[in-house]
């Protein structure tokens, strides 16, 4: 099958190599006959424009993957909005326009499904974007990815740029962020519980209802997803990369205990925000394209929950 753009033989930049995304497209990429490139926060700082322009024009990458950003779960995104609307519009504004400057042929800038408005019809096509009100308490992360996406639009619309967008849904994996106020819910879930288990408690405690409903894909299936976009796909609509899945989170809370050997009681802690009720991806667009998610959410959360033992888990 002949590919749109061809990796082989080029350096290619994965901005946020320590993350978790970004270490995954790291990890993909080894299969690819490519070389790639990445610099640490001490190299470049990425929120600082002088930085960035400096670092590309003496690296030269042919194709950027854009997996830095400033992350983090319903905690962390309410009440720390400034850094991140500021760190996430930095990153990627800097990164666009030094990749135009120095003719970078390909760039893949990653976002994330809380883009689509709170109300928007389910599963969430592309087309939703920009179609109503955001949900309040990822607002800030939300506006600085759709800008994100908005200058990838016109740097290919007024200079012919090759730059992409993929929106995951709710990703995890290895190297996931296991703090209890910053992480996302499966991460703190498999910490919760763990510890539950560890200290012979008889139940541990699930933010808000349990009702809200979420999609989750493994990091390394994004990061294949990530590879494949990055060479298939060439296109001013952003696209959504996901499973086309859901669970409620008092099911994801059960599924994790049950992988976790945990069975005891959940208590819902009706103190903390439910956030968004449905966060479901339309990923008819990237089936078309031909890509679909290999892990399913039992395996992946034993696969993640082995990480975590190995590398996180209080001894
Ligand atoms: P969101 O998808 O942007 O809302 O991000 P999160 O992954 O942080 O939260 C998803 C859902 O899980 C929300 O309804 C949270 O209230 C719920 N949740 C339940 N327990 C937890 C927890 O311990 N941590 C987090 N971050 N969310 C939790």
């Amino acid at each position: 099958m002949g590919e749109l753009y061809s990796l082989a033989g080029k350096r290619v930049w994965v901005a946020g190599h320590r993350g978790m995304v970004g270490s995954a497209i790291v990890d993909r990429l080894a299969a690819e006959d490519c070389e790639v490139l990445t610099v640490g926060r001490d190299g470049a700082d990425l929120r600082r424009q002088a930085d960035v322009e400096a670092w590309m024009a003496a690296n030269k990458p042919h194709a950027v993957f854009i997996a830095a950003a400033r992350v983090g779960g319903i905690w962390a995104n309410d009440t720390r909005p400034a850094e991140f609307i500021y760190e996430n519009l930095m990153i990627e504004a800097n990164i666009v326009d030094a990749a135009w400057r120095n003719g970078v042929e390909k760039l893949l800038f990653l976002g994330s499904s809380c883009i689509y408005p709170r109300e928007a019809p389910q599963p969430m096509t592309e087309s939703a974007l920009l179609t109503g009100p955001l949900e309040p308490t990822n607002q800030w992360y939300a506006i600085a990815k759709i800008a994100g996406i908005k200058l990838c639009q016109a740097y290919r619309r007024q200079y012919g740029c090759d730059f992409v967008s993929a929106m995951p849904t709710n990703l995890y994996g290895y190297r996931d962020n296991f703090d209890l106020t910053s992480s996302h819910v499966l991460p703190a879930l498999m910490a919760k519980i763990h510890a539950a288990k560890a200290e012979g408690r008889s139940s541990f405690e699930v933010w808000g209802s349990g009702r809200p409903r979420r999609e989750f894909l493994f990091a390394a299936d994004a990061a294949d997803a990530m590879v494949f976009l990055i060479k298939n796909y060439s296109g001013e609509e952003h696209v959504n990369v996901g499973t086309g899945l859901e669970v409620t989170i008092r099911e994801l809370a059960e599924t994790a205990a049950q992988v976790i050997g945990f069975d005891g009681e959940i208590v819902f802690d009706s103190s903390k925000p439910d956030g968004a009720p449905r966060k479901l991806l339309d990923v008819s667009a990237l089936a078309g394209l031909g890509w679909t998610a290999k892990t399913g959410l039992r395996e992946g959360i034993r696969l993640s929950y082995d990480w975590y033992l190995e590398h996180k888990a209080p001894r």
